[in-house]
């Protein structure tokens, strides 16, 4: 249920109305939009109908949510959510978020090489799995901690804030101890388990689409992070499976303006899982900020032929700095700058 409170309602009113929604066990999740703020009321349809919210001072109406996602969806929150990072970047606003690195950290040599690279061609963010979540068994699965420390070696040299992945729940401290944003992968989109934990802490968690699953999905496993307390929540489309082989994936460019027009979440396209080719992540990423996304997450490496995930997606540092120079047109072509 969503209740729309008056724009002239005061603090009193707000715990007044919470307060009620709280007495019959159900749980509050306040939005405080630019115009309006609005009060999520989460739990059991029946008993919430039971109660006279219309009644009280300050509510303006009160509204069924249909969808069965709730936080995440327009209704609860008109406006966009816009994150803010410590390094005065943000994701969701105007500025698109280019968020760019290794698919792996590799070592520490060439993860501070790509990411004065790709810091220099223009990204915010720095990406590096430490952690991998790989098809076999057989092949690199990462640094681990060793992977988080020159990380954070490259933010401390950069700026750049870090996004990295976690799979594992009993890793969320350690990842956190290090990260910016924790990398949900698409492998993991429905471990609900995972979900909940991430959602417990307050660091910003980027949701990847599961391979096989629909955007509703993708909506309700953000719901899971959101309903723990967490609305740091960032949306990204990177390919689905279908029936189509010549690319990795393919990229469902329009998860965009559905997402826009469904959620207030910000959505990122991962253009490089999606094509599985460097040479198709040009027109994928222009076609990206061209459709409306909030940011791109490009797998960069300086010596793609020997990378130990991943190399034939990623793109040599000089075309993705001439990549971002032609992102820019498009980008203030539709109104948003790189
Ligand atoms: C990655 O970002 O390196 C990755 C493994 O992505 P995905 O989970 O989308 O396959
Ligand atoms: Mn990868």
């Amino acid at each position: 249920m969503i209740i729309v409170l008056k724009k002239d309602v005061t603090q009193e009113q707000v715990q007044h109305i919470i307060g009620k929604v709280e007495s019959v066990g159900l749980t509050v999740h306040v939005s405080q939009g630019v115009e309006r703020t609005i009060i999520g009321a989460i739990g059991e349809e029946e008993i919430l109908r039971s109660l006279p919210l219309d009644a009280l001072p300050g509510v303006e109406k009160v509204m069924p949510i249909l969808k069965p996602y709730k936080l995440v969806s327009r209704e609860f929150k008109p406006d966009n959510t816009v994150i803010k990072f410590a390094n005065n970047t943000e994701i969701g606003n105007k500025k698109i978020a280019i968020v760019a690195g290794p698919c792996a950290v590799e070592s520490r040599d060439s993860l501070l090489k790509i990411a004065r690279l790709v810091k220099e061609a223009g990204a915010n963010f720095l990406r590096g799995g430490a952690f991998k979540p790989r098809t076999s068994p057989y092949t690199f699965q990462g640094l681990g901690e060793e992977g988080l420390k020159y990380l954070a070696q490259a933010r401390q040299e950069t700026g750049m804030m870090i996004v990295t992945e976690l799979m594992d729940p009993r890793d969320l401290d350690l990842i956190c101890a290090y990260a910016d944003i924790i990398q949900i992968g698409a492998r993991n989109m429905q471990n609900f388990k995972l979900l909940t934990e991430v959602g417990k802490q307050k660091k910003p968690v980027l949701l990847k689409r599961g391979l096989s699953s629909t955007i509703k999905e993708l909506l309700m496993s953000a719901e899971y992070i959101m309903a723990q307390g967490n609305y740091n929540v960032i949306l990204c489309e990177r390919g689905i499976r279908t029936f189509e082989d010549f690319t990795r994936n393919t990229l469902d460019i329009s998860a965009v303006p559905v997402i826009k027009s469904l959620s207030h979440l910000p959505i990122v396209i991962d253009p490089s899982h999606a094509a599985g080719k460097w040479a198709l992540v040009p027109a994928l990423s222009k076609a990206a900020i061209a459709a409306g996304a909030d940011g791109l997450l490009i797998e960069v490496h300086d010596n793609p032929e020997n990378a130990l995930s991943d190399g034939a997606q990623s793109l040599l540092p000089e075309k993705f700095k001439a990549l971002l120079q032609d992102l820019a047109k498009i980008a203030q072509a539709v109104g948003r700058e790189i």
